[in-house]
């Protein structure tokens, strides 16, 4: 397949949508970014990788992290991570309180605000030193030593974070953190604010279309996990749209506030695309539309 040929394709066709929605207000440094960007990247299973647009452009890659932090703990743990956190759709808002009192203080899924906190404290705990690890991981599998956390991002979110600290302490009194809540959230905001591009995601989520092998053919997962986390992406990654993601764009996706999301084609390559408007649910409007041409022109969505 011409990769560069399909990409060109996607892109004048998403050309309409680009610039529509509205770019995530609720920090300074992202309310300002450029509603009218858009890049696609592909990397295929053998790393090469191919882009158009703003493919190479750094953006806030957000809750894109969530991937990675679930897949760098369950390479650690395996099943043993789901007594603390579940894999079950919340079909609420991806900072939403209500169900974790029902569900004694164990979250839906990874995926949500409250999962990836009980992951990233998971981390911690592994590795003393959760962010770090996350950008060391990134950094090695995108082969861009340059990544970095944005540190203006990172304070603001704190600043910003007490929604995200309420559901830490809230699960914090069931016992299901085991760091200090302080510990977990900084690394938390600190993942979120990594900057990367199209190109440098494509190529760092490259393992979950090779089966669980990392970018140097060492194994990250095994083959039925890196599964798993498709499948959590899949149900899970594109906040209470996942339904609505499966039917257009039929991938294992997860995005992120600053307009980016990552779908896997298993066997065949890892996507990423950004435009930073938004839809109402926090997904964007362009990278869902490209991703929804990508599979219609290519026939390569998982179903
Ligand atoms: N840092 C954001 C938060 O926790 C992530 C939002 C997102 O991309 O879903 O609120």
């Amino acid at each position: 397949m011409d990769y560069q040929a399909v990409l060109d394709e996607v892109a004048a066709l998403v050309k309409p949508q680009i610039g529509r929605g509205r770019v995530a207000q609720y920090i300074p440094a992202l309310a300002s970014v450029d509603a009218d960007r858009f890049g696609i990247a592909l990397a295929d299973v053998d790393g090469h990788v191919t882009g158009v647009g703003d493919w190479e452009r750094p953006f806030s890659m957000q809750s894109i992290s969530k991937v990675f932090s679930l897949a760098l703990v369950l390479a650690d743990d395996g099943e043993k991570l789901w007594r603390r956190v579940g894999r079950e759709p919340s079909g609420n808002p991806f900072n939403s309180l209500v169900q974790l009192e029902y569900e004694n203080g164990i979250p839906r899924n990874p995926f949500i605000n409250a999962g990836a906190l009980v992951v990233t404290d998971r981390l911690q705990t592994l590795t003393g030193d959760a962010s770090t690890t996350m950008l060391d991981f990134l950094r090695s599998e995108s082969g861009n030593p340059d990544l970095a956390f944005d540190q203006e991002v990172a304070v603001s979110e704190s600043a910003h974070g007490d929604r995200n600290a309420a559901v830490a302490h809230f699960m914090a009194s069931y016992g299901n953190l085991h760091n200090p809540v302080p510990t977990v959230l900084e690394h938390y905001f600190w993942q979120c604010s990594i900057e990367m591009s199209c190109r440098d995601l494509a190529l760092a989520g490259g393992f979950l279309a090779r089966h669980g092998l990392r970018a140097d053919g060492s194994r990250l997962l095994s083959q039925s996990e890196a599964k798993r986390v498709n499948a959590v992406m899949l149900t899970c990654g594109t906040y209470d749209a996942a339904g609505d993601f499966a039917y257009r764009v039929g991938l294992p996706g997860k995005s992120g506030v600053g307009g980016g999301i990552v779908a896997v084609v298993p066997g065949r390559c890892t996507l990423c695309v950004w435009s930073p408007g938004l839809d109402a649910r926090g997904n964007s409007v362009a990278g869902v539309a490209a991703l929804d041409h990508f599979t219609t022109l290519t026939g390569w969505s998982v179903f």
